[in-house]
């Protein structure tokens, strides 16, 4: 079975990564797996989602030789013009939990109805063995912020982004039903047959 790095550090993702990937012909390794320094990272300095994926394929995927699958996520809010989008990991200092109490108070007064959001997660799959062949694909899942945290599973903004869909915030799903809406586990859907189709 082929080796498929998956180039994240990241403790949320990582368990939905796996479960969106479970069944397919690849042995799945993590970076410490590769032998990828810890202090090893890729700079995303792009301005796009899709951009800070290339990114971060290319730099794992040309360290390590292997075929490798990127992501990078973030959560867009419409009344505050998509905010705080590629900036999701650094909107504020500090936990999670810094970071959606920030956004909470900025979108305080702010109606229900108003408080349309989505997330986005665009994911690269990139092989340096085969031409530097690299292809991506996105996935999206629409939603409100709610006006306080519910439920404690998942990571990020989850507490606060009620799936319209679903009918319940990210905290309070289950991985299993979170793969099935979520912005992730769509991509990694499309991810899937990209996979089967042109890399195994
Ligand atoms: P990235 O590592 O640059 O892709 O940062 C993604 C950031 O967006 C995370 O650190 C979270 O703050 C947020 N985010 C992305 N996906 C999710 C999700 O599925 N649930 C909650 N927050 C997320």
């Amino acid at each position: 079975m082929r080796e498929l790095l998956i180039a994240t550090r990241n403790k949320g993702k990582w368990p939905e990564i796996v479960a969106g990937l479970a069944g397919m012909p690849f042995q799945i390794v993590s970076p410490d797996q590769a032998g990828i320094p810890a202090d090893f990272a890729a700079e995303e300095i792009a301005s796009t989602f899709e951009g800070n994926a290339l990114i971060k394929a290319f730099t794992f995927g040309k360290r390590s030789g292997k075929l490798t699958l990127a992501e990078d996520a973030g959560l867009e809010v419409d009344t505050l013009g998509g905010r705080p989008g590629i900036m999701s990991a650094r909107y504020a200092e500090g936990s999670d939990e810094d970071r959606y109490r920030k956004l909470l108070s900025e979108l305080s007064g702010i109606p229900y109805a108003e408080r349309g959001a989505q997330f986005r997660a665009v994911v690269a799959i990139f092989d340096p063995e085969r031409g530097d062949k690299i292809r991506t694909c996105e996935g999206i899942v629409q939603g409100h912020i709610v006006d306080e945290p519910r439920g404690s599973n998942g990571f990020g903004y989850d507490p606060i982004f009620f799936s319209d869909e679903l009918g319940k915030t990210g905290g309070e799903m289950t991985l299993t039903e979170k793969s099935r809406v979520s912005h992730r586990g769509r991509a990694l859907a499309k991810a899937r047959e990209i996979l089967l189709a042109q890399f195994v």
